[in-house]
């Protein structure tokens, strides 16, 4: 397990960043000393019964950093370098998204130590619904709301929202988000983070004169984030040249079929065992020579020992916390275009968003709405963020945080420290 008092872990990298932005705004220290830390942290050990009969015990955390804006949201990671330490960094994270595109949540993640590969489906539903209980003393429509993450998918949502609603004695739809269809999802929540990445990409790289159209592309991670954001992009005008998974990456010059590496993930392969491209490792497609770079797979990808080798003019950042702050340093000194986590993969919450409200009002929207509400959700919050960069002449991410941690210091200070 990674350390959880590194300098370099992900909550103390969280925590250096929220200084630098609360140094800018001149938050006091007592404010500071509030956001800076995690408001509530449960930790959990349970077992679960294997296909073999034997027991075997899981740790699973559930994080909330900040719900002065609203109930926390945030998502469940499945993972087996999951640690305590990750899920408050994220969670962190997630209060200043929400805040960011100005949705009434608070912050939190959570997650199993887990490999869900290695597990059988009725292994992986057990665990899912044992966890769930472990954690409903903290989660609900009204105070937490998971979603899926990394490891996790629509149909761990649907045990989630089966699990809690069991509990109640009946069905409570608003209690997790990324639902399928059938039980409460919202359309276009799927889709969402890399439709808003895919939007906003094409809209900055506009602002700074750069052509999307026949921009090359290399996305790494081929998930829910990464395989929607590569064909978007690639639906907007710009060549995807190189994807990658766990496993390693993938190489086309001319372009790669994007519909045949969807199947080809969907039945269960990796997308090195592709015949029509040269194999790439996840090291090498960070630093291959495209315009635009898209780290959609886990934290810290780029960091100092690899972020002078990055050659991509544009850096979306669909995964959370990809690049370290001294990397971001080094790509800034480039006047590399950078797009900041907390803005450009916020779509998947501002569809959660909707599928929570449409669960409450039990009245559901077509997929052209869905998605032009999304639209005009990512647009309107990046040009709030952008204004706000050009006139205090900052990066886009400190002019993220600097708008989300005003929000969310304001919603303290308004409502007092009780008693
Ligand atoms: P996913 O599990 O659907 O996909 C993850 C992908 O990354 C898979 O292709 C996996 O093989 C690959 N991967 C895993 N570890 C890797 C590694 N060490 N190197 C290279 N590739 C690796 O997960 P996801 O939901 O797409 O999430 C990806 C990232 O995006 C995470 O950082 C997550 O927090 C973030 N995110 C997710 C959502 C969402 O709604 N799902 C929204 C915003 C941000």
């Amino acid at each position: 397990m990674k350390s959880e008092t590194d300098s370099r872990s992900a909550l103390s990298i969280a925590q250096r960043q929220f200084d630098a932005a609360a140094d800018a705004l001149g938050l006091d220290d007592s404010m500071r000393s509030v956001l800076r830390e995690v408001k509530r942290e449960l930790v959990v050990h349970f077992p679960v019964e294997m296909d073999d009969d034997s027991f075997h015990v899981f740790t699973g955390f559930r994080v909330q950093h900040n719900i002065a804006r609203g109930p926390a949201k945030g998502g469940l990671r499945f993972h087996p370098a999951m640690t305590l330490d990750d899920a408050r960094a994220l969670a962190m994270y997630m209060t200043w998204k929400s805040a960011v595109v100005d949705l009434p949540f608070g912050g939190a993640k959570g997650g199993v130590i887990c490999d869900p590969k290695v597990l059988s489906e009725s292994e992986l539903e057990r665990l899912t619904r044992r966890f769930t209980t472990e954690i409903s003393l903290i989660v609900g429509p009204d105070r937490d709301i998971p979603a899926p993450d990394l490891g996790t998918s629509p149909q761990v949502m649907a045990w989630i929202m089966d699990t809690l609603s069991m509990h109640a004695g009946y069905s409570v739809p608003a209690s997790v988000t990324g639902k399928p269809i059938a039980i409460g999802g919202s359309e276009g929540r799927f889709t969402a983070p890399g439709r808003g990445l895919a939007i906003l990409t094409v809209e900055a790289m506009r602002d700074r004169g750069l052509d999307p159209v026949g921009a090359t592309v290399a996305v790494q991670g081929f998930g829910k984030v990464g395989s929607v954001s590569a064909r978007l992009l690639g639906a907007a005008g710009m060549k995807v040249v190189a994807v990658s998974d766990s496993a390693g990456g993938i190489y086309r010059e001319d372009g790669l079929d994007l519909v045949a590496l969807r199947a080809l993930k969907e039945e269960g392969g990796r997308l090195i065992d592709y015949g029509g491209a040269d194999r790439i490792s996840n090291a090498e497609l960070l630093v291959l020579d495209v315009d635009v770079l898209v780290p959609a797979a886990v934290e810290a990808q780029i960091t100092a020992d690899n972020a002078s080798q990055v050659r991509a003019h544009v850096v979306a950042e669909g995964a959370n916390a990809p690049m370290s702050p001294e990397a971001d340093a080094i790509l800034n000194q480039r006047q590399a275009l950078i797009l900041p986590d907390i803005l450009v993969n916020a779509g998947g919450v501002v569809v959660s968003y909707f599928e929570w409200v449409q669960d409450l009002q039990a009245y559901f929207w077509a997929t052209g709405e869905v998605n032009a509400r999304l639209k005009e959700v990512m647009m309107r919050s990046y040009q709030n963020v952008r204004s706000r960069a050009e006139h205090r002449r900052v990066p886009l991410r400190d002019a993220a945080y600097e708008i989300a941690i005003e929000k969310v210091a304001e919603a303290t200070r308004v409502r007092g420290i009780y008693p």
